[in-house]
Parts: C-alpha cells; structure tokens; sequence
C-alpha cells in the first residue's frame, strides 16, 4: 500500500482515517485529521456538533462540505438492544465497531438523570460477588468509546446539553482505573465546554482500589470524583472477596485514601456491598468506622444484588439500616436504591444478560 505523508490532504488519507473515528478526539485531533486545505474552524464546527449538539450522524453538520461527512466515520456506537425496566430504567446493549457489545445504564430520578458508562468489555478484576467478574476481561474501551456511550444514550433520550442535569459515573462495566488515559481523556471531553459541558463534580469514576492509579487520578487537573469499593472492614476478608486486596493491601489503600488531593467541597465516596452474613454485622460496620476516620467521606451502602452464579445472599432491610446507623455515628450514609433490577442493570449484574428469570429481592 501506498504510504501517506504526514501532510497529505484529508482527500488522500481514507485508509489512515478508517481505524480512528472522530468521536473521541479532542480539537487538535480532528484538525490534524482534516489535514491542511480546510479552514481552521471546520476542526471546532465539527468538534462543537459532536460532542456538544451530540450529532448522530455528520450529516446533520449541513454547514460542512458533503464530501467531508462522507469521507470522516463518526463512530458512535450502534444501539444493539434496550432493555426496559418496570422503575424507569434503561439498560443499553451497544455494538462497538469490532461487533462487541458492551453496557450503559440510563436512570431517570425527577428532574435528574445519571446514565453509568463501563470503561472495559467486561472486567479483568475477579471480585466474587460481581456478574460482570465472570465475563472476564474482553478488552478496554477507547475513549471514543467511553464518551460515544454518553452520546448515544444522551441523544436516544433527548437529553438537551447544559439545560438537562446529567450526572455520569463510571461503574458500568470493567475496572476504570486500569484504563486511565482514556476515562481520563473521555472525561476532558465530557467537562469542557464546547465538548459535553457537564460539570466534573457530576463525573465520578468508582475502583476496586488499583493504588497507583489513584495516585495518577488525583494528579489529573481535569479528572471525576472518586469513588472507592471498600465493601470489606478487614484486609482477610477483602482478600476472600476482592482478591485484588492481596496485590493492593487494604491499609495501603486506605493510606491512599488519607492522602488524596480533594477539591474544595469535594469528598471520597466509599461504597459497601453488604453481603448477607458476610460483612454486614453491626462489628463490621464498627470497624468501617475506624478505617474511613480522617477521611472526608460519603459512604454509599449497597446490599447485594443478586445473580446467577453469585454465592451470596441479599442482607434484609433491618441488618441493613443497623449497619448504616452505625455509620452514620461519623459520616453521610445513604443505601444505594437498585434501579433496573428486574432487568440485570443494577450495580455488579452488567454482564449481558438476554432475558429472565430476573432477579427480585425478598
Ligand atoms: N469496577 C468498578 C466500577 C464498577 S462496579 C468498581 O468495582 O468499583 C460498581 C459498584 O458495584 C462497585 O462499588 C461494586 O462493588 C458494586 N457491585 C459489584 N457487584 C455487585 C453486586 N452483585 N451487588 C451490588 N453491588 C455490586
Ligand atoms: Fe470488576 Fe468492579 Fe465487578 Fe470488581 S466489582 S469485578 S472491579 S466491575
């Protein structure tokens, strides 16, 4: 094949082009993938429609030339499948350019809605109570990818830009912290202005704890919340559950936690799987206590949302408020409500399930 010179035009470069699409790229990208012979504000007319008027096609850019919507592929993902709960909300299944699906949720709440994205096709970190655990890691998503998930489901819900209120996290499928750049990059896309203009304090990205990488996460000028999936009150029984715990020890973590640069009013989220007779006793919630002393915290509880295949069961209600009074003695703490539980789209049951039987808590 021909080679391209690094200056060819746009007209030239189609099979440079074909591998990369435009929706993840940030303003000089798209320049640079115009090439030269177009004026310099096709690059920001072309950035502003994706990624902030959330275009489903450059056609809909009537105001650049016909041949350039041909020749650019917008690459967002194709909606493959929906699945509808009876509580409002809504699981994606969506086809990536390689035919592999992934995950996002859409939650509606009031006047407010929060859409979670996944990171990975599935999830390379082996916690036991987690569906998306046992499709094992397929890959990681691009960032085209990760924000092409805030934009097709955005534009299937008519979600206005800067008139909605939207809130993203990061807890869809895969574990965000081992694909850094990219949920880093997504995120500068989603924040800036011209791009997704959605307020970083409405991002939050959650990790089983990869140290390092929450050490480069709080070094990021432009990055998401944090929020850290603590769901065990002692290194062995984090071991058991997360068996990440034995390569990132738990007092490590929580040194991390301690010493993570927050943003004026910002805090740490700790979520909590309570897992029934497992670690929700009220000796458990104690020690919770003690480790998250010193940190600005919010923790979020969440009781086991079941699924096939997960060995634990689902703590009732009173063990659950028990373990949240105590915690509450020191810090805000709320219990997460399961949305799309009917239809595998709560927390740790993304994992592309096809149909029932669907899980409903006693
Ligand atoms: N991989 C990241 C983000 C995705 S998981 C992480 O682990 O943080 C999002 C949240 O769902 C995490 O807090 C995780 O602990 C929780 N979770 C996983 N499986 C669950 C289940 N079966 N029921 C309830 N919450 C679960
Ligand atoms: Fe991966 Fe998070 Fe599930 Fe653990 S809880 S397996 S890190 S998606």
């Amino acid at each position: 094949m021909a080679e391209v010179s690094p200056d060819a035009t746009l007209k030239a470069m189609p099979p440079t082009l074909a591998p990369t699409t435009i929706v993840g790229m940030d303003m000089p990208e798209i320049q640079a993938a115009l090439g030269s012979g177009h004026p310099k504000f096709r690059a920001q007319q072309i950035y502003e429609a994706v990624y902030h008027q959330r275009v489903r096609s450059l056609d809909e850019i009537t105001t650049i030339p016909k041949s350039l919507r041909d020749a650019l592929p917008l690459g967002l993902p194709e909606i493959a499948k929906i699945y509808d709960s009876a509580d409002g909300t809504r699981r994606y299944l969506l086809k990536l350019h390689d035919g592999k699906t992934v995950e996002s949720v859409w939650m509606p709440e009031g006047e407010r809605a929060t859409i979670c994205i996944s990171s990975q096709v599935g999830c390379p970190v082996d916690c036991k109570f987690c569906l998306t655990a046992l499709m094992g890691l397929e890959r990681s998503l691009t960032a085209g990818e990760i924000v092409g998930q805030v934009l097709r489901v955005a534009g299937d819900q008519g979600v206005e830009p800067n008139v909605d209120r939207l809130n993203i996290v990061m807890m869809g499928q895969g574990e965000p912290l081992l694909n850094l750049p990219n949920v880093l990059k997504a995120t500068r896309l989603l924040v800036d202005q011209r791009g997704g203009a959605i307020a970083p304090r409405r991002i939050a990205v959650s990790t089983s704890g990869i140290i390092p990488k929450i050490i480069e996460l709080g070094q990021a000028e432009i990055r998401p919340k944090l929020a850290i999936s603590l769901n065990a009150s002692h290194e062995e029984q984090r071991q058991q559950i997360m068996p990440i715990t034995r390569k990132y020890h738990l007092a490590d973590l929580m040194d991390v936690c301690r010493a993570y640069p927050l943003k004026p009013r910002e805090k740490i989220m700790f979520e909590y799987v309570l897992l029934k007779g497992v670690n929700d006793t009220d000796a458990d919630a104690e020690r919770v206590r003690k480790l998250l002393a010193k940190i600005d915290t919010v923790v979020n509880l969440i009781a086991l949302n079941p699924g096939p295949g997960i060995p634990f069961g689902t703590p009732d209600p009173e063990r659950v408020a028990s373990f949240q009074a105590i915690i509450r003695k020191s810090f805000p703490c709320y219990v997460r409500k399961p949305r799309g539980l009917d239809v595998y789209a709560a927390c740790g049951q993304l994992s592309r399930q096809e149909a029932g039987p669907f899980p409903v808590l006693a």
